[in-house]
């Protein structure tokens, strides 16, 4: 599904399965990706509060580190999800958000 660690193909290689199907349709997966993050820090921070005696500077640290690498380590995962989500729910409407055919 990509070309570099951010950049998307237009299609798959194999079928040919259109990737890139309009403006905005991958912002759902932006949303997935921060919910994931924002529970896993909320866990992370509950679980040191519980089992550490680590200060807070460290704590914040530590989660602020990984507030800003997990999602940007996150995101293909999240943008393929995404596309399995849309595939699986809708699988007919590729055709239909091509642009080629929106004409
Ligand atoms: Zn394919």
């Amino acid at each position: 599904m990509f070309s570099g660690y951010f950049r998307m193909k237009s299609q798959c290689d194999a079928c040919g399965a259109r990737f890139e199907r309009g403006p905005g349709y991958y912002l759902g997966s932006i949303y997935f990706n921060y919910g994931l993050t924002a529970t896993l820090v909320t866990a992370g921070y509950m679980l040191m509060f519980v089992t550490t005696d680590w200060s807070e500077p460290l704590k914040l640290g530590l989660l602020g580190s990984f507030t800003l690498l997990f999602p940007l380590w996150f995101f293909r995962y999240a943008r393929c999800f995404w596309y399995g989500m849309d595939y699986y729910f809708d699988p007919e409407a590729d055709a239909e958000k091509s642009p080629r055919s929106s004409s």
